[in-house]
């Protein structure tokens, strides 16, 4: 077996942390954790997060450049990322039960109500809240991929009425499919709690307005924990304002970190976390480049390969 020469680029990522696991599940590969260590035609495969832009250029020899994160759309806005060479995203299941959970919690609290109780309690307030049970609750989950179907498939376990909407129509049990521009509305109107989670490409790049807050119920919740730039903030806010949206909870932001003075940290409607709905697990990610390095190998098919043109 020819061991692949393999260089890790990422901003954002850390030799510390992922060293040690992809050295267990790479044995028989050249690994290399700094650029200047080896000559850019001699690379075989990329591994990368948030690269800086243009720093994959030199690259013209590689057979696979494979992200470490689920979501690629640094990697596929940058015009110097060499072309013709196939590009895959992380897909690890270990991220994908972390977004359920994470999901499924803020749902839950949603539907419960439970930040209002929490209000009353510091108010020492005795106010009952009627709330339906799951089965008179529309949730709804904006991008029905990888994350999107294991959110509905426990929502919809939960006893949920589930609604899914994505570019192409899907065919699964209990949850009712809309799909494209044309049903957005539809799909929208129905959706008391509305989890987000399609990734950040030019057609979701601040979809989130007030046309599309304004065809939401009265008094709905959103839900986001896909990217930040998929929300127009300043239309958030109003919606927030004006009690039209009971609550936002925001795990992504425009800018991150979210910067000290945003008004959505001390916002009674809004409800801050930092960008951790499911953070790469360096032991279970090496498993799946293990894996994609193996179909490389074997000229099989690879996981999470990219569509470029669609961006995602
Ligand atoms: P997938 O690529 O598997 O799924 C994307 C879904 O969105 C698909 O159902 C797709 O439709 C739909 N979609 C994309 N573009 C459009 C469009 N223009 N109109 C309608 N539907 C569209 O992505 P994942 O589920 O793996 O991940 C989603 C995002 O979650 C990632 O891109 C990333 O940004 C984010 N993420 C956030 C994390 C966090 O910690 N907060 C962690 C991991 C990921 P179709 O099925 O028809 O193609």
């Amino acid at each position: 077996m020819n061991p692949l020469r393999i260089l890790f680029i990422s901003t954002a990522e850390t030799a510390e942390r992922w060293e040690a696991p992809l050295r267990a599940a790479l044995p028989g590969d050249e690994l290399h954790f700094e650029a200047d260590a080896v000559a850019p035609e001699d690379v075989d495969v990329v591994l990368t997060a948030a690269p800086e832009r243009g720093a994959l250029a030199p690259f013209t020899r590689l057979k696979l450049i494979q992200s470490m994160w689920m979501g690629v759309e640094t990697l596929v806005a940058d015009p110097t990322l060499p072309r013709d060479v196939p590009l895959a995203r992380m897909i690890d299941p270990s991220m994908t039960r972390a977004m359920v959970e994470t999901a499924a919690a803020h749902v839950l609290n949603a539907h419960l109500r439970l930040d209002d109780l929490a209000r009353q309690q510091r108010e020492a307030r005795w106010k009952l809240l009627r709330n339906p049970t799951a089965d008179g609750r529309t949730v709804g989950i904006l991008g029905m991929g990888e994350l999107g179907m294991a959110v509905a498939e426990i929502l919809r376990l939960l006893g949920f009425r589930v609604r899914g909407w994505s570019r192409t129509p899907k065919d699964v049990e209990g949850v009712e499919s809309f799909s494209g521009a044309a049903e957005l509305s539809a799909f929208l109107s129905g959706s008391e709690i509305l989890v987000v989670l399609v990734p950040l490409t030019p057609a979701t790049a601040g979809m989130i307005d007030a046309g599309f807050l304004a065809r939401l119920p009265e008094g709905a919740v959103l839900i986001n924990l896909a990217r930040g730039a998929v929300v127009n903030d300043d239309d958030l806010l109003a919606a927030l304002d004006s009690g039209r949206l009971r609550h936002a909870v925001l795990d992504v932001f425009n800018v991150e970190p979210l910067p000290p003075d945003h008004r959505y940290w001390r916002h009674v409607r809004v409800t801050v976390t930092p960008h951790m709905a499911a953070l790469t697990n360096p032991h279970t990610a090496a498993a799946f480049v293990a894996e994609n390095l193996r179909r490389l190998r074997a000229g099989e098919e690879l996981l999470g390969l990219v569509d470029r043109g669609r961006g995602y």
